[in-house]
């Protein structure tokens, strides 16, 4: 199968992007698609290992190692090589539920550890993903199933994100008679309203919501479960419940002055602002020439500098609490490699303000106001770990000046006000109920469950979930 010499004979290519200076006046996506000779080139490096651990789904010290999903990589990949796509999308789709938004927000669990990585690059099995799923769309080879033979039984799904959207579909697909209840004004969960447009254009969400539509969800929206419907209303209508709610406690902020008016949680940050594009009206949280330090060093907080950039902010740092990873990789493949990574949004910033944004190993000592409780500066303080506990550096507060403090620290889980209203409690913020619960008809997937974790998580955990249901009434 596939080119034998691929792997000797192409580089990995990675899609160009649009410049900096010109990207960031907008708000979308900046990746160029390659030609149809360079994707089958690059699908051709696929080796067809004998144990193909791009789509093993294990874990490696509690990492996941390869696809969730177990997408079957390379025979898409080699039916990509060989010019064909139909084929090669009817294998996507027996795995993978929304290759639309994992082709274009996955970390790539795959190339971490592919085989071609050992010695050279990673096949780049992301790219070929999206290529894959757009020519389908492009070419109508998704078709919505109208034909679905209804087995009596009716599920509300709870949350519209990837592990609600997963489960609706694959229930939906056995028969079910699925109503999707969501509390925003769009459907998508963090899709659509965490992770910014420039990295998942809000118009391929709804693209995928109108086919599920299509095929018989139902989707209802403004409707907060536990505050709109009650718990009791919802018990007598459906024979099953899933909660999909995602994580709703951000990890706070905890410092002197830390209740001034400009701090602003990252989700909520970023929700507003894509809000208020798709409806385009003027930023209720504009950056513009104000000086902005977001606190935490991950996905969110890059998509927070990503999202500064374009709002043309005068200045932005970002604190993060934990060393400077290594630049070299330091772990054995096939783990997920750690070293310093520089994403978009930081790549940006860098770009505008002429210098790196991060500073490791720092975070807020002292928020500092004005008379009106408004924000006007922050001191910072070094930090280092000892036995697993943050422990200040003395003699090393700095002072910056600022307009807009973003709190990007991650999330601990559900909150109690929310789990209340669901007649549920939690411990530490987690949903005391065990996995899945067979003795009575409430189910819990996705972030709810696991804590925050990643979309090609969530849509699996979605699906299992629908599984545990099916297998129920077997
Ligand atoms: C800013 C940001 C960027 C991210 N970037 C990436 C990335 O690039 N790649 C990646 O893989 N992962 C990323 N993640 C993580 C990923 O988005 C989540 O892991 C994933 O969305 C979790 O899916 P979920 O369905 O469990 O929950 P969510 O996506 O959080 O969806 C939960 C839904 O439930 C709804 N809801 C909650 N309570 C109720 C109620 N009572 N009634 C009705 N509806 C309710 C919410 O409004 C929401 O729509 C990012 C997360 C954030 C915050
Ligand atoms: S879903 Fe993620 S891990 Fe799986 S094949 Fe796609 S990019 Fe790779
Ligand atoms: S590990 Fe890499 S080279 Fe091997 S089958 Fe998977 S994608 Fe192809």
């Amino acid at each position: 199968m596939g080119k034998p010499t691929g792997f000797m004979e192409f580089k990995r290519l990675n899609k160009d992007e649009i410049k900096v200076e010109e990207r960031i006046k907008n708000f979308n996506d900046f990746h160029i698609s390659f030609d149809l000779n360079i994707q089958r080139q690059q699908a051709s490096r696929c080796m067809n290992c004998g144990v193909p651990f791009c789509q093993s789904a294990m874990k490696v010290n509690n990492r996941n190692v390869g696809c969730p999903l177990s997408n079957l990589i390379p025979e898409w990949n080699h039916l990509i090589y060989l010019g064909l796509y139909e084929e090669a999308y009817k294998r996507l789709e027996m795995t993978a539920p929304f290759p639309e938004f994992t082709g274009n927000v996955c970390p790539a669990l795959c190339e971490a550890c592919c085989s071609c990585s050992i010695h050279d690059d990673a096949v780049g099995i992301k790219a070929n993903e999206l290529f894959l799923i757009e020519e389908a769309y492009k070419n109508g080879w998704i078709k919505p199933n109208k034909n679905i033979k209804r087995n009596g039984k009716r599920v509300a799904v709870i949350g519209s994100g990837p592990s609600g959207l997963s489960c609706a579909k694959k229930l939906n697909d056995n028969g079910f008679s699925v109503t999707v209840y969501e509390k925003s004004d769009r459907f998508g969960g963090l899709l659509m309203y965490g992770i910014p447009n420039m990295k998942l254009e809000k118009h391929i969400i709804e693209r995928r919501i109108n086919l599920l539509k299509e095929e018989g969800i139902v989707f209802i929206k403004n409707t907060k479960i536990g505050k709109d419907l009650s718990m009791s209303k919802l018990q007598s209508s459906f024979d099953d419940i899933v909660f999909a709610c995602g994580t709703s406690a951000p990890r706070p902020l905890v410092c002197k002055g830390c209740d001034a008016d400009g701090i602003l949680y990252a989700v909520d940050f970023l929700k507003e602002t894509t809000k208020d594009l798709l409806e385009e009206k003027d930023f209720k949280y504009n950056l513009k020439d104000k000086n902005v330090i977001i606190v935490g060093g991950g996905d969110t907080a890059n998509d927070c500098c990503g999202t500064a950039a374009r709002e043309q902010a005068k200045s932005v740092i970002e604190l993060e609490i934990t060393k400077e990873p290594p630049q070299n990789n330091t772990l054995p493949w096939p783990n997920y490699p750690n070293k310093k990574k520089t994403d978009y949004g930081v790549y940006e910033c860098n770009t505008v303000y002429g210098k790196d944004i991060r500073k490791y190993e720092t975070t807020i000592d002292e928020v500092i106001k004005d008379e009106h409780n408004h924000i006007v500066g922050v001191k910072s303080k070094k930090v280092k770990f000892e036995n697993g506990k943050i422990v200040d550096i003395p003699d090393t507060k700095e002072y910056f000046d600022c307009d807009y403090l973003i709190i990007a620290m991650g999330f601990l889980g559900t909150s109690d006000r929310d789990a209340k209203e669901y007649n549920m409690i939690t411990n530490r913020n987690r949903i005391l109920l065990h996995d899945f619960n067979y003795e009575d008809n409430i189910y819990v997937c996705g972030d709810m469950k696991n804590g925050q974790s990643l979309v090609v998580v969530a849509i699996k955990d979605g699906m299992d979930c629908a599984n545990k249901i099916i297998e129920k009434y077997r």
